[in-house]
């Protein structure tokens, strides 16, 4: 699967200090499959790997995040964006009614979606819908929609099968004046695929109604057809946004994508249930890590970056810079860890460590972590600055007064040592250039 694929490629990449040309070409080889196996369109993919490869090479590395999941983190930013930003607003007409027509082939969900909408509106906005039912071709669908209503307790507008839906419509919206519904929700008629006549009607029906809002109702299971449908629809009607449904199912969704690089509109909503309250904002965010297949690893990079402090993050940059850093420093960086919660539910959210969790050897220790603490609260104020001073006799003391070996005291020194080694040199490589940090 992708998530394992990424996984591997990330786990190559993961402590490397920065992230090379070659890293990116190969999580970016990793990206593209997924993308195409969620059925998002070539093209598009194409557009996409070439933003996020000259995105990531450009960016300094976060000290929270490792290189790989950084790269992650930019893939995630850009496929967020492409879907645009939530944005689950619904036209308001200056003189209502608000009209809003519903497009889609047959089965995408309209008539659902229509309902989902009046309950919506009324339960989020007060408002007052009138559903009109313009979908003549199938008796069955009329009495849908008239359920739906009797569900709701609210009016639905029908005329028979007999009726010509441009007809429906342009009564409807009087009727709806007259009663003063502030929204008319018309649910049209769909095929199985784009055809003439149809768009044909629900131009004329445009052009009668001059609606506020034409949403089209794309099944989120479509694949890459999704593309050809969005296409068809917005040339011949200039919908001004999308609803996808069926997002409970287990679709990997990259029609989403498709819908906003073709329509360039926003999806406003999301269908998550065939019940009438299962009607959702759409959210890019959530929508671009069910396409990666990451969300845990995203929600992991979201609670790294919460928990570092800028502030402290600056101050302890000049203390590197001036190679002051200092035992308290580290405990203060202990603290930072911590407070992400428990180590071992970070590393299970951590790509290839779910597996890892079970194995006994790989559990994380937090005893550990405890006895680090405990060995720099035994040091006095001198040597947790100057850790050089520590002799023998005083590693023996820390030892006995922390409650632990000789030999842990040693190993924490030696790793400081390592540590300030490390970090003076990715200060020296950082020297130069300018200090852009944090949000990325
Ligand atoms: P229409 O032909 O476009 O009007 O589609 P319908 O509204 O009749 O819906 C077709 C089928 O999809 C029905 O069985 C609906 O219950 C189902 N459906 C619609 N939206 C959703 C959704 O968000 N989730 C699920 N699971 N089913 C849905
Ligand atoms: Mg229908």
């Amino acid at each position: 699967g992708l998530a394992a694929r990424l996984q591997d490629t990330l786990t190559k990449i993961r402590g490397k200090g920065k992230v090379s040309e070659q890293d990116i070409k190969e999580m970016m080889r990793e990206v593209r499959l997924a993308l195409l196996e969620a059925d998002v369109n070539f093209k598009v993919v194409k557009q996409f790997i070439a933003n996020v490869k000259e995105k990531a090479l450009g960016q300094e590395v976060m000290k929270s995040l490792t290189p790989g999941q950084q790269v992650i983190k930019v893939v995630n930013e850009e496929l967020t964006a492409l879907m645009g930003a939530e944005q689950s607003k619904i036209a308001v007409a200056q003189k209502p009614p608000t009209v809003v027509m519903m497009v889609g082939l047959q089965g995408a969900g309209k008539t659902t979606t229509t309902a989902k909408l009046a309950n919506h509106l009324r339960k989020k906005h007060n408002r007052k819908p009138l559903l009109v039912a313009c979908d003549v071709y199938r008796p069955a669908a009329i009495q849908q929609l008239e359920t739906l209503g009797k569900q709701l307790n609210m009016p639905v507008f029908s005329k028979g099968t007999d009726a010509n839906p441009v007809d429906i419509a342009k009564e409807a919206v009087a009727a709806a004046k007259a009663e003063h519904h502030d929204y008319v929700l018309i649910d049209t008629a769909g095929r199985l695929h784009v055809d003439e006549t149809l768009m044909a009607e629900l131009q004329d029906m445009k052009a009668a109604v001059t609606p506020d809002e034409i949403l089209l109702v794309v099944d989120s299971m479509t694949g890459q057809d999704a593309v050809n449908v969005a296409e068809s629809f917005n040339n011949q009607l200039d919908v001004t946004g999308a609803v996808l449904t069926k997002l409970d199912g287990d679709t990997r969704g990259g029609a989403a994508i498709s819908i906003k690089a073709v329509t360039n509109t926003p999806i406003k909503f999301a269908g998550m249930g065939e019940k009438i309250d299962q009607l959702e904002p759409f959210h890019p965010d959530r929508m671009a890590s069910r396409i990666l297949g990451m969300g845990d690893v995203l929600s992991l990079i979201e609670k790294a970056q919460a928990n570092v402090d800028e502030e402290k993050a600056k101050e302890l940059e000049k203390k590197l810079r001036n190679m002051d850093f200092t035992f308290d420093d580290f405990l203060e960086q202990l603290d930072q860890v911590k407070s992400m919660g428990p180590l071992e539910d970070l590393l299970g959210m951590m790509p290839g460590m779910n597996k890892a969790k079970g194995m006994k050897n790989l559990k994380v220790d937090e005893k550990q972590l405890t006895r680090v603490e405990a060995i720099v609260k035994s040091m006095t104020p001198l040597e947790k600055r100057d850790p050089s001073v520590i002799n023998g006799s005083r590693r023996k003391r820390i030892a006995k007064g922390s409650g632990t070996t000789i030999q842990d005291v040693n190993r924490l020194l030696k790793q400081f040592e390592d540590m300030k080694k490390m970090m003076k040199q990715m200060t020296a490589m950082q020297g130069g250039k300018g200090k852009k940090r944090g949000k990325g």
